[in-house]
């Protein structure tokens, strides 16, 4: 391995129109922030229990709806705190007793890790699968909600909601990277909930969910019981406020913008039939190019656990990721290093719907070209 970067420069038709491909925070529209350049004096730094500011929670909390196709009864709620928060929240409000987890990478085991350490739940139910594969849930009497992510963003493999036959507790489906990107049937969630960075194309520090019925009733039932809940978790508190188009403290007005303006660009466009096949458009360009390359491989050997949204590519020895990705950066390509506790010769790229897909081809160009200057 070199210790000094060499020194490539790409040629322009191996530059993409834009060059952030990270897995979150990840590509924020131009004209999402040109919109809220253009509102800023009316909007940013104004109250957010007014009209102007409860409006774009309103549309926020609509345009999830719509984007998910939500049957009648369900809810959309929000609050401080990205989905690390979340699971906290979940945690309090959401499991009665015990959990069945599914830890397949970093995201999906720092869940488990939240409801192991809940000295108010019984020791969860985790069952593990090796990075690069994913296991399934298992019906279980003794559980009272089981916990995946839709898409492992740190890995790449991506798995179908479904509730196990005979099942019966809470489906809680950690769909940060997925939203926006992966289709999803909302009967077979109970709890869907993401933060706006990635898909969503905005910022991070919110967390935002589509709570079912039973979440719903799941939440009053444990609120009813003598389980002390800090109030900035309470997921009644924040169930109560966003009904009221309003956070229990106060949101990052910019975030919320971004991400009403992503929703309705993805809305205009078609829904989520359009963000989902935009996104098979990017995976198929990604991973064949993977396919047919003589040194880059899809990690994910199991096409049908392939993330359509986050592909993470191995590089034959030769080919150091690291120097790789340093190279793009110099060349103002950034993010494509592979999640650091993988510790794979790898290539993470972003392929949210916010990405052009002719972005993508020109990147594994760039890839290409780099490769052969250094070693494939
Ligand atoms: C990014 C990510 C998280 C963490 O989100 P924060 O908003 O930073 O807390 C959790 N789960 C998945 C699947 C993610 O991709």
């Amino acid at each position: 391995m070199t210790t000094s970067l060499p020194n490539i420069e790409l040629p322009p038709d191996l530059r993409p129109s834009d060059g952030r491909f990270g897995s979150g925070p990840s590509k924020v529209r131009p004209d999402a922030v040109a919109a809220l350049a253009g509102v800023a004096s009316t909007y940013l730094g104004t109250s957010h229990r007014q009209p102007t500011v409860k409006n774009v929670v309103r549309r926020l909390r609509e345009g999830v709806a719509e984007l998910l196709d939500v049957p009648d009864g369900y809810e959309i709620v929000l609050g401080n705190g990205g989905t690390t928060a979340f699971w906290d929240a979940a945690a309090f409000g959401l499991i009665e007793r015990r959990a069945q987890h599914l830890s397949f990478g970093e995201f999906s085991s720092k869940f488990a890790a939240v409801t192991k350490a809940a000295p108010f739940l019984d020791s969860p139910e985790v069952i593990e699968s090796p990075p690069g594969t994913h296991p399934e849930l298992e019906a279980n009497p003794e559980v009272d909600a089981y916990a995946l992510p839709h898409n492992e963003t740190s890995t790449g493999v991506a798995m179908e909601v479904r509730r196990p036959a005979g099942a019966e507790g809470l489906m809680l489906v950690d769909a940060t990277s997925a939203a926006a990107g992966l289709c999803v049937d909302p009967t077979q969630f109970d709890a869907y909930y993401f933060a706006p960075q990635k898909g969503f194309a905005s910022d991070g520090g919110l967390w935002v969910a589509a709570l079912s019925p039973a979440a719903v009733e799941r939440i009053s039932a444990v609120k009813a019981s003598d389980r002390w809940i800090p109030t900035f978790l309470d997921l009644s508190v924040a169930l109560e406020n966003s009904r009221l188009d309003q956070t229990y403290n106060t949101p990052a007005l910019a975030t919320l913008f971004l991400m009403v303006h992503q929703l309705e660009w993805i809305l205009e466009n078609g829904g989520k039939e359009w963000a989902a096949s935009r996104c098979d458009r990017s995976a198929d360009i990604v991973y064949g190019w993977a396919d047919a390359s003589g040194y880059a491989t899809p990690f994910v050997a199991d096409k049908g656990d392939r993330s359509h949204v986050v592909a993470t590519i191995d590089l034959a020895p030769e080919v150091d990721a690291a120097t790789v990705a340093k190279v793009l950066r110099a060349n103002n390509i950034v993010d494509t290093e592979s999640y650091r506790k993988l510790g794979r010769n790898q290539l993470r790229i972003a392929m949210f719907v916010a990405i052009e897909p002719d972005d993508l081809a020109t990147l594994t160009g760039a890839i290409d070209f780099i490769a052969g200057q250094i070693g494939a």
